[in-house]
């Protein structure tokens, strides 16, 4: 349910002049599901999304944890959402640094771990690694050798629920969101997200953006709906009172 708070600023940020609207993929485009394989779009959340994408002005993007290769698998890479993976460091069809000697070991250690823990996975990205642990017995002390591990090829550990992102340079979704409002010269950016790894986003918008967080936990945004279901509902609003205004 979206409240009035936040249906009022929806109505004021639908009105500038170059929208950016950027979004977290899992828990918030996706629910939350025990595979991280199977985590397929919500229809109506990524279709409202694409619809915003698709309007004069307006730009659309889903920034994730992910590597851009599964989020494109996931998504479907639809037409007119741009993608930005692994928490910013894979922007669009910029090359990644071919893989180091360091991230190599990284998951090597992190899937010799994971045979050691049944039900934790480990999700291989192109600059480095996600252990996750939702089904694993014993998952935090599987998370705490996790981050020993990453410790101990100078791997930048991320925060997440109930997963150890680990990665090498220092693109975070903050950086990556201010790199598509400059490139887009966004006038107005909207940014939703349900984890840690958001808060990153969150700084860097302006009284004049708007910040939602999906769920419960501390956050910097300044509004918030209270689960992914609530998504949809947020960017078909956006969608509906921006295409209004430009008829
Ligand atoms: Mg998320």
């Amino acid at each position: 349910m979206i409240d009035s708070l936040l249906a009022g600023r929806l109505a004021t940020i639908a009105e500038t002049q170059v929208l950016l609207v950027a979004s977290d993929y899992d828990g918030v485009l996706s629910p939350i599901v025990a595979d991280p394989a199977a985590a397929l779009p919500d229809k109506n959340a990524i279709g409202a999304l694409v619809s915003l994408g698709q309007m004069p002005d307006t730009h659309a993007v889903a920034i994730s944890g992910r590597s851009l290769a599964t989020l494109r698998s996931l998504t479907g890479n639809p037409d007119g959402v741009a993608m930005i993976g692994t928490h910013g460091a894979e922007m669009g069809d910029v090359a990644v640094p071919e893989s180091t000697g360091a991230v190599r070991r990284l998951q090597a250690d992190l899937l010799s771990l994971s045979r050691q823990y049944p039900g934790s996975e480990v999700e291989v990205k192109p600059i480095g690694a996600a252990f996750h642990y939702r089904n694993a017995a014993r998952g935090e002390r599987a998370a705490a050798e996790a981050r020993a591990i990453a410790g101990a090829v100078g791997a930048r550990m991320i925060a997440g629920k109930k997963v150890v992102e680990c990665v090498f340079g220092d693109a975070d979704k903050g950086s990556a969101l201010t790199a598509m409002r400059d490139a887009t010269g966004a006038t107005g950016v909207v940014f939703v997200g349900d984890d840690i790894t958001d808060e990153d986003a969150f700084a860097v918008l302006s009284d004049k953006d708007l910040g939602i967080k999906v769920g419960p936990g501390s956050t910097l945004a300044t509004c918030r709906i209270p689960s992914q279901q609530d998504v949809a509902e947020v960017l078909e609003t956006l969608a509906i009172v921006r295409s209004d205004l430009q008829t």
